[in-house]
């Protein structure tokens, strides 16, 4: 069965009945507490978000064993060991900076990327 308010499926036997709504756990939670000033699915929605986020993609789970591997590593060089196109290598990277995984450093008037 699923929730009535989330649609995640959830075990008859854990199902909150609340009115007549059959809730799963968050959910009824979230309905109990009447004190939140905020939108509760916003609030849930960006959670859900950012630990998606925190999840590396197998090409970002790549990126961090090459850099492991080679302690760092131009980006050029980078992409044809990974066989990227600089561009999608570009928004990996980036977000893999914007997770304070790695970072770059100048060497040689290049960036090389390492592990954070
Ligand atoms: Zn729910």
């Amino acid at each position: 069965m699923q929730c009535d308010r989330c649609g995640e499926t959830i075990d008859p036997c854990d199902a909150r009945v609340h009115h007549s709504e059959k809730l799963c756990d968050d959910c009824y939670m979230d309905v109990l507490s009447p004190t939140r000033i905020c939108d509760p699915w916003a609030v849930r929605h960006a959670k859900a978000c950012s630990t998606d986020e925190t999840a590396l993609t197998a090409i970002q789970q790549n990126i961090i064993k090459i850099l492991t591997d080679t302690g760092g590593i131009l980006m050029t060089d980078l992409a044809a060991k990974l066989n990227l196109k600089e561009k999608e290598l570009e928004r990996n990277l980036a977000a893999l900076r914007h997770m304070e995984k790695i970072k770059a450093r100048p060497e040689n008037g290049q960036k090389v990327f390492c592990l954070w």
